[in-house]
């Protein structure tokens, strides 16, 4: 959400006629964009924001700007903690920023609009409703709040106008998309709108919350040709008593049925999720409910992460972090070397095989994209392959992977 954020205030910009910087230091405008979703991050932030004081005072007519999740309504706290900072937008709230820099704008642009690249992130719902006990971010991105229909299906046309082949339809909880809009459409019914549009290969969506995923949605993913097989389904906790106490409002039956039907109606989804170890009180025999779940969904890719007390969260209120960080740590590398092995065992069932990759561009002597089933594949041509949808015959597994050859040198031409 982030990188699309981002995007959009670059976009902003460049329609003032910015264009973008080789480095900061030669930056008319300088933003940061925030995560504070762990502390871990919330430190890297602080740590970038500090080292750009340099900049600043060297060349006090730059702007320097911190957005993203950091940023809280208390401007005045945060102003007194970086004092050099001149702008504090609150989450996709640009407007502050590109009003100024509209008044500041350069009389002409010193180089054309930069292009999106094959694949681009598309904002729907922004915010979310859920309060899950452990998680900043309903505190920081406010409540959920669709977009219309037609201004997704306008901005999508426009994004392929420009080369765009696939597009992630983004939301915390895209799956609850819609229900504040006037028709209440929902997210099958933005799929359908979306899937006819000339030029337009593939169309993702994330992150589902499993409380909210409809049988609606699943035969969507089934039946709409561009809709790829992939769903990023976080679990969180293999415990039903951790997951009530994170306030995730579903218990591991439910989800274990919730994957069987994606499997029955989508039988080559990729499944990724998201885990959470050391939850405050999380029990050894606890712990062990949520190794034994990865085991036993054989997820395609795990997030795992160590619980990290949030400020203003329910669980950072009520709950004692009492996990030691080396439990933690211990836990996620179990969870990890757990996945690997999964991976690597679902990666290697693609030896021999073809498959679609959209590739998104050359990096260190090769063509770098992602299958349908978002796994990423490198290989090594002649030519120009970026935004094609080639097909790659799959030659080398690795967990994290694949590696391939193109199959004669044709361009896929059917998605
Ligand atoms: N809306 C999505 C993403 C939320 S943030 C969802 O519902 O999953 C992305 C991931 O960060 C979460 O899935 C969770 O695994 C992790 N996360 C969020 N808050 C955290 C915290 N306080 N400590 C550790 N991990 C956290
Ligand atoms: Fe956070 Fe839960 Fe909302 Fe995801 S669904 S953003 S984890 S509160």
């Amino acid at each position: 959400m982030n990188k699309a954020d981002s995007a959009r205030l670059a976009g902003g910009l460049e329609g003032l006629c910015y264009a973008p910087a080789p480095t900061p230091e030669e930056a008319d405008i300088v933003v940061v964009n925030s995560c504070v979703v762990r502390q871990s991050a919330e430190d890297r932030v602080v740590h970038r924001v500090n080292s750009l004081r340099e900049l600043k005072t060297a060349r006090p007519d730059a702007l320097l700007a911190l957005t993203g999740c950091i940023v809280d309504s208390d401007h005045d706290r945060l102003k007194r903690r970086f004092p050099h900072v001149d702008f504090f937008l609150e989450p996709a709230n640009f407007e502050p920023l590109l009003r100024v820099a509209g008044e500041r704008a350069p009389a002409a642009s010193l180089a054309p609009a930069s292009a999106p690249g094959p694949t681009a992130f598309v904002t729907v719902i922004e915010g979310c409703d859920n309060f899950c006990s452990y998680c900043i971010v309903p505190y920081r991105r406010g409540r959920e709040q669709s977009r219309p229909v037609a201004d997704i299906r306008a901005e999508v046309v426009e994004l392929v106008k420009r080369g765009v082949k696939e597009v992630t339809l983004l939301g915390q909880n895209v799956d609850s998309y819609g229900h504040d809009l006037p028709d209440r459409p929902d997210l099958a019914d933005l799929l359908r709108e979306l899937d006819p549009i000339d030029g337009l290969r593939r169309i993702r969506f994330l992150t589902s919350h499993p409380k909210d995923m409809s049988q609606k949605l699943i035969d969507a993913v089934a039946y709409l040709d561009k809709v790829c097989e992939y769903v990023s389904l976080p679990v969180q906790s293999g415990d039903d008593d951790i997951l009530r106490a994170m306030g995730r409002g579903y218990e591991v039956d439910h989800f274990r049925d919730l994957v069987r039907r994606i499997r029955k109606a989508v039988p080559s989804a990729a499944i990724s999720t998201d885990i959470i170890v050391g939850f405050p009180g999380e029990t050894d025999a606890q712990f062990r409910r949520t190794l034994q779940l990865v085991s036993e969904m054989e997820f395609d890719t795990v997030h795992v992460a160590a619980y990290s007390p949030r400020p203003g969260t329910a669980a950072s209120r009520e709950l004692r972090d009492n996990i030691p960080a080396q439990e933690k740590r211990q836990r996620l590398r179990e969870v990890e070397a757990l996945q690997r092995d999964i991976s690597a065992k679902i990666n290697a069932r693609m030896l021999g095989t073809t498959a679609e990759v959209l590739v998104e561009r050359r990096a260190k002597g090769k063509w770098e994209g992602r299958t349908r089933t978002n796994k990423l594949v490198f290989f090594d041509s002649e030519g120009e392959f970026t935004g094609e949808l080639t097909r790659v015959r799959i030659e080398n597994a690795s967990p994290w992977y694949l590696q391939g050859e193109v199959v004669s040198g044709t361009a896929a031409t059917e998605s």
